[in-house]
């Protein structure tokens, strides 16, 4: 599946955050837009979950 979500190509130059938008052209810097998938959950530790449930405490 596809996203319709675009975020603005130059916003780690010139925003404090990522901008997103529908359209072609960031609406705050008028830099192009490029196409980003949903974020993973959590993708600095995609194994964090399952480590964890490897660790439970009291055992
Ligand atoms: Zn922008």
């Amino acid at each position: 599946m596809k996203s319709d979500i675009r975020v603005c190509s130059a916003w780690r130059e010139r925003h404090d955050r990522p901008v997103y938008s529908l359209g072609d052209r960031c609406p705050d810097c008028g830099a192009a837009t490029e196409n980003t998938a949903p974020a993973p959950f959590n993708p600095g530790d995609p194994y964090g979950e399952y480590r964890r449930a490897l660790n439970r405490p009291g055992r």
